[in-house]
């Protein structure tokens, strides 16, 4: 067991060194690159396998130059020395992954769910398709802990008489009230959970703008979830093993990530790697990103190859 090493900050690139952070801990997504041979999936693996076994303090900064020019190249939405946000980053590096390697990185991160609607008329139960994610979106709104927010996400929501009418029945039902309310159908291996933190807003001058909730959240490192299958629900146990936080405002902040390696926690901040408390049991806390492991055998890589591959671009999961 090695002590993670720093990431050389080229530019403003915290935001992305946050996130190799996590993923440097992530074995499953090592494993799924151990076979590549080009492209950024073979950047992303020599940097990761870097952050893993080298004896310098700080991985070469020819490598993180390396990698992030190829994802900005592929995603015109980066650009070298300017902030961006790490959850962008994530999704992104995923999309250079799928493209580059014989692999489906999606299948270590993705999960389904879908919408139920009831009616109050007919009392039927109608399910929407099943949608993937690879993040689940949190509402923080005023919550201070994140099994209020998980709550919020799956809350029941309802709907005005007659804005939604029942497909299972014939006949238009007046006066209907529906609820809608979100049902996780399959859940991941690794569970990606975004806080809410940054929401657009048009200014008084008709602008566009990002606000940023600063709200501390509280969690914890083991979580159990349920997912439903065949009308039962099956409960799965998840252990965090890495965090990215945000510090500042839109306009001047930081990221940094915890990340647990064995039984310890660091503390990492771009070249500066300390060994931490437990970031759950930091007051302080405002987590942007949480990533949970799920507990059992794990995935083989097979089963990741097996899976269907990736196909829509646009897979967040806005609730
Ligand atoms: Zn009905």
């Amino acid at each position: 067991m090695t002590n993670p090493k720093g990431i050389p900050n080229i530019g403003n690139t915290c935001f992305a060194n946050s996130v190799l952070q996590v993923l440097g801990q992530t074995e499953l997504l090592r494993n799924l690159l151990f076979d590549c041979q080009g492209g950024t999936a073979y950047m992303l693996k020599t940097l990761l396998d870097d952050l893993n076994t080298c004896d310098k303090r700080c991985v070469n900064e020819s490598l993180v130059s390396r990698l992030l020019s190829s994802v900005f190249k592929r995603d015109g939405s980066f650009r070298l020395g300017r902030q961006d946000d790490s959850h962008s980053f994530f999704l992104s590096l995923l999309e250079c992954v799928q493209a580059d390697s014989g692999g489906n990185p999606y299948g270590i991160f993705e999960g389904m769910m879908k919408n139920r609607f009831e009616y109050d008329k007919c009392s039927h139960l109608d399910d929407s398709e099943e949608q993937r994610f690879t993040s689940l979106l949190m509402p923080i709104d005023n919550h201070k802990d994140l099994r209020d927010c998980i709550e919020d996400f799956r809350r029941m929501e309802e709907f005005e008489e007659n804005l939604i009418q029942c497909r299972k029945c014939i006949t238009k039902q007046q006066d209907t009230k529906a609820t809608r309310r979100t049902v996780l159908t399959r859940l991941p291996e690794i569970l990606v959970l975004q806080m809410g933190r940054f929401a657009e807003y048009i200014t008084a001058t008709g602008i566009k703008r990002i606000r940023k909730n600063n709200g501390k959240i509280r969690f914890v490192t083991e979580m159990n979830l349920t997912e439903e299958h065949e009308g039962k629900d099956i409960p799965y146990d998840y252990d965090l093993y890495g965090v990215v936080s945000h510090t500042g405002t839109i306009e001047g902040g930081h990221y940094t990530a915890a990340v647990k390696v064995g039984t310890k926690w660091w503390y990492c901040s771009d070249r500066y790697i300390v060994h931490g408390a437990n970031p759950a049991e930091d007051p302080s806390a405002g987590p942007y990103l949480l990533f949970y492991r799920r507990r059992g055998k794990g995935l083989m890589i097979t089963d990741l190859q097996s899976r269907t591959t990736h196909q829509d671009t646009n897979m967040e999961a806005n609730v």
